[in-house]
């Protein structure tokens, strides 16, 4: 399974409780008037990973505490993605939150 990410953000603080790990993933259909990120509607823009090669990514950071936050974009456009990656997160990373 395929993902389109639009940047992995490390030491946020303002994306949930603790410092924490961002990723952005590209695409929204939402269309909110005054879009801070613009950038990030189109999903045909965005870096391509495989689910599996991203949380290794993530994985590959060494955070003290794996504390993710997913955001975006609108992550649901690529649904069954998020639910791969809570398949192998349950494995290797807690604490990812939507
Ligand atoms: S990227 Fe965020 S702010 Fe922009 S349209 Fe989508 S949900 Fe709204």
């Amino acid at each position: 399974m395929k993902v389109k990410i639009a940047s992995i953000q490390r030491n946020r603080y303002e994306d949930g409780p603790g410092i924490r790990l961002t990723v952005f993933f590209q695409g929204c259909n939402v269309k909110c008037k005054g879009c801070h990120n613009s950038e990030i509607q189109d999903i045909r823009n965005g870096k391509e990973y495989e689910v599996k090669e991203l949380c290794e990514e993530i994985l590959s950071y060494n955070l003290p505490v794996k504390k993710i936050t997913v955001s975006g974009g609108e992550p649901l456009m690529q649904e069954e993605a998020l639910e791969e990656k809570e398949n192998f997160s349950d494995k290797a990373i807690k604490n990812f939150i939507h």
